[in-house]
Order: C-alpha cells, then sequence, then structure tokens
C-alpha cells in the first residue's frame, strides 16, 4: 500500500486531503505540531472507514522533528508516494515596517525550510536515483504569492513566493527520477488559519473581493491537491494551479 505525508495535517485544508487520500486507498502519515486531539480525531475517522493513518507529532521549523517524521514514516509498511507540504503560518495583518525579525524568521522557517527540507527528505524516498519508484510533492502556495498582501503579509506572501520558485525549480530538478512537483494556490478558504489576527470586516471584505463572490472551502483544495498527487495528472509537473475563485 502506497502511503502519503501531509503537514499539518490534524485541521483544515490539510486534515480535508488526508480523508480524501484516505478514500483513495493510501495509508496517511497525519503531521501536526500542537494539537494532538485533532490529528487523533482524522486518524480515527479514517480508520472507522476502514482505512490506515497515524498520527505524528514534529514542527516543520525543526529539522530533527522533520527527521523523525520522516523515519515513523518508514516504519510503516509501503512505499512513500506522495509529500504535501501543507504546513503553514500566517500572523497578525501588519506592514512590514512594524514586523521584528522573530516574526519574519518564524514565518520563513515554518513556511519555506519547512517545506524544503521535507522535500529533501522525500526525494530520499521517492526518486529513482535512490532506489525508489518515484513520487509526487504537492506544496501548498497562495494567491499572496501574486498579490504580494500590501499592509497585511508581506513575510508571508514572500514566503509563498519562495514556494512557489521552489516548485518549478524543484520539478526541473527530479522530473528526470520520476518525482512530479507542483502547487496550489489558493485564494481565500474558510479555515481556522483566519481565526486570529484579522481586522473587523475582513471577511466580508475578502469576499466581495472575489470575482466568484464567496470564499472557498478545505474541501475544494484538497481535491486539486488530490489530484496532483494521483496517477490522473501523470504527465504534470512544475505547474502552480491557481484555485481564488477568479481573484
Ligand atoms: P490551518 O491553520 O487550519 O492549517 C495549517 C496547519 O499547519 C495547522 O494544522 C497547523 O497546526 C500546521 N502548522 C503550522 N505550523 C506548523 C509547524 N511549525 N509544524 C507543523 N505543522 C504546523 O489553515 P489552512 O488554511 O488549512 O492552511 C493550510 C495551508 O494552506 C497553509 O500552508 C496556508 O498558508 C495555505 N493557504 C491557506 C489559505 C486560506 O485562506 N485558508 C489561503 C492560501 C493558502
Amino acid at each position: 500500500m502506497n502511503k502519503i505525508l501531509i503537514t499539518g495535517a490534524s485541521r483544515g485544508i490539510g486534515a480535508a486531503t488526508a480523508l480524501l487520500a484516505a478514500r483513495h486507498g493510501l495509508t496517511v502519515i497525519v503531521n501536526y505540531h500542537r494539537n494532538q486531539a485533532a490529528a487523533d480525531k482524522v486518524v480515527q475517522t479514517i480508520m472507522d472507514s476502514g482505512g490506515k493513518a497515524l498520527a505524528v507529532q514534529a514542527d516543520v521549523s525543526a529539522e530533527a522533528d522533520i527527521l523523525r517524521l520522516f523515519e515513523a514514516c518508514d516504519r510503516l509498511p509501503g512505499t512513500l508516494s506522495a509529500l504535501v507540504n501543507n504546513a503553514g503560518i500566517l500572523e497578525t495583518q501588519m506592514r512590514l515596517d512594524q514586523m521584528d525579525t522573530a516574526r519574519i524568521q518564524r514565518i520563513l522557517t515554518a513556511n519555506v525550510t519547512g517545506s524544503l527540507l521535507c522535500a529533501r527528505e522525500a526525494i530520499k524516498r521517492m526518486s529513482t536515483r535512490y532506489g525508489g519508484e518515484g513520487g509526487a510533492i504537492v506544496n501548498v502556495s497562495s494567491v499572496a504569492a501574486r498579490t504580494g498582501a500590501p499592509g497585511e503579509y508581506i513575510d508571508y506572501a514572500a514566503s509563498k513566493g519562495a514556494i512557489d520558485a521552489f516548485t518549478i525549480g524543484l520539478s526541473k530538478e527530479v522530473a528526470a527520477e520520476g518525482i512530479r512537483v507542483n502547487g496550489v494556490r489558493p485564494g481565500f478558504i474558510h479555515t481556522d488559519i483566519h481565526a486570529d489576527g484579522g481586522e473587523p470586516g475582513r471577511v466580508e471584505r475578502l469576499r466581495t473581493s472575489i470575482p466568484m463572490q464567496r470564499g472557498g472551502t478545505a474541501e475544494e483544495i484538497a481535491d486539486i491537491i488530490w489530484w496532483l498527487c494521483s496517477a490522473q495528472s501523470t504527465y504534470v509537473t512544475g505547474a502552480i494551479v491557481d484555485a481564488a475563485g477568479g481573484r
């Protein structure tokens, strides 16, 4: 049985992707940072439907945690065929000249370094260069990589812009080794990432700025992530799919 490792999968887009991948028969490694109860609930839901899953705590900002996460994955039967770099953080809205260095480093380390290191570990397991069977890596970016999020989250936008460059570069680096690397750029999606830090009325303001006049759901993004992981997209690599309701 093939395995899929999804970072930040205890809730939101990661959890929706975990449930979908399990329905397609993959063993799911549900990485979580702090909320073990939520991760256990995702695992239980999968197991109740006859699927296989394991919750593994790891902070993607810490290399030692990432190595431990992949070792836990190695101990499960099956072949790692997909990695979803989904974990990400967004902090309170502010201008760049109000941000302290620690915040900028936190965002870049979690969103960028964490994704690069997870991809590195996945490649060592998937690449035909290392005797692997190939696989798929999906990086979760953001519409902020295109808009730049001025006055709100320039640090976050910069991290997602870096993710897009990484998706394009890595897709070419490992294309001949059986690994596809793609990205998804969600727009405004109704998840708990927006629970902190937004100004009053922000959600309504964002909604009206979207041509489709609504936010997306975690499940709508999970569908794209899964498609990019699946055998339905075997000739797609280096693509970054905009899923932002036309924004
Ligand atoms: P979310 O906050 O529910 O999910 C993010 C997950 O990442 C959480 O489970 C969180 O615990 C985990 N995480 C954060 N830091 C971590 C760390 N250091 N180590 C391990 N896990 C960590 O929000 P979401 O909307 O589901 O976000 C998923 C991804 O989608 C993120 O990369 C986010 O930037 C991206 N995204 C979301 C939106 C949106 O509007 N919701 C839009 C564009 C992009």
